[in-house]
């Protein structure tokens, strides 16, 4: 089968490599479409990718096989596919903390969704795979994956009916974030960013305010809008701690920051917070990572219900041998999401 095999920074190839076998508890998928994330482009550049691997993890496609003792599958399913699985059972599990699960990080599919076969282990079958319905496209149920992780950081952060939310950063998970807090009930929702061309997806998705803030003086505005308070939450959705320090500004007395964009790789300065901040401003910081399967079926029914609308952020498509340009794109910024059509 053919896949977009990492070497090194820059260097992608499609190749021919070997289609997955199954056991029998697992599924194989031909994969229709993945997205392509920037937490993957992140794994690549900073190298915690190994040369040699598939990445690829926003995944929809038809179930092409299925193991002897599958029940809940038959061949020609459309799914969606998590690719990890938390074993619901450990300290973390019990704790409603998945991600911290160790089977939740340890499993994955095989080889990784930029590939026309996907293996899916029996942990992720019985859990976070979900069928979906005629009339959503394999392109839209690539992004449930990602709304997922919006859901967790929009639920722990217990946005409330009438909240003022702030999302620093109009890249794709900002405006899932935006979009999930609308559904959660917060009445105002603001998406800063530097792009035009992400500000005006931002308002065509029904962002209240969406401001570029080369333009725009962020903190003013939000205070305008909140006699003078400030955000009830602000969501950091970049890897940039100046936009953290940015967020505590704007936040309100007893508000909550939370901490979104993938840190892990790209270098940033630690913050530097004021206790103060804390303790008697009563900020609350928090952070977010990833999504639990019960984050990936509310993200499945938002996105099917279209309280979240993914259509029109699925800017350009590209077959596996344009994997190369899909990128260049994605480096120009003008684009939101780009997805695989395999
Ligand atoms: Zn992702
Ligand atoms: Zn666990």
């Amino acid at each position: 089968m053919k896949a977009i095999v990492y070497y090194d920074v820059g260097d992608f190839r499609l190749e021919d490599v070997a289609t997955p076998k199954i056991g029998s508890k697992e599924i194989l998928v031909r994969v229709r479409a993945c997205g392509i994330c920037s937490t993957d482009l992140y794994r690549a550049e900073y190298r915690r990718a190994k040369p040699g691997s598939v990445l690829g993890h926003e995944i929809s496609g038809e179930v092409a096989e299925i193991g002897s003792e599958v029940k809940r599958f038959n061949i020609g399913d459309r799914v969606a596919v998590l690719h990890h699985a938390p074993c619901g059972a450990c300290y973390y599990c019990m704790h409603a903390q998945e991600p911290l699960c160790d089977q939740y990080r340890r499993t994955n599919v095989d080889p990784g969704g930029f590939a026309e076969y996907i293996r899916v282990p029996s942990e992720l079958v019985e859990k976070t795979v979900v069928k979906i319905p005629e009339k959503m496209s394999f392109e839209e149920a690539t992004m449930i994956e990602p709304t997922a992780c919006a859901v967790r950081a929009i639920s722990k952060s217990r946005v409330s009916p009438g909240d003022t939310v702030l999302v620093i950063g109009g890249g794709p998970l900002g405006l899932l974030n935006a979009q999930v807090a609308k559904a959660y009930g917060a009445t105002q929702v603001i998406v800063s960013d530097h792009h035009d061309f992400r500000i005006k997806i931002a308002e065509k998705v029904g962002v209240d305010y969406a401001f570029n803030s080369k333009k725009t003086n962020i903190e003013e505005s939000v205070r305008g809008l909140t006699d003078g308070r400030g955000a009830d939450l602000v969501v950091i959705a970049v890897a940039s701690s100046s936009a953290v320090q940015e967020g505590l500004k704007i936040v309100r007395w007893g508000g909550k920051v939370c901490i979104f964009g993938d840190f892990r790789d790209v270098p940033q300065p630690n913050l530097d917070i004021d206790p103060k901040i804390i303790l008697r401003d009563d900020v609350t910081i928090l952070g977010s990572w990833g999504c639990a399967p019960y984050d990936y079926y509310a993200a499945f029914n938002l996105i099917k219900s279209g309280r979240v609308k993914v259509k029109d952020m699925i800017t350009h498509k590209f077959p596996l041998e344009q994997f190369n340009e899909a990128l260049r794109v994605i480096s120009s910024r003008e684009c939101m999401r780009v997805v695989l059509e395999i």
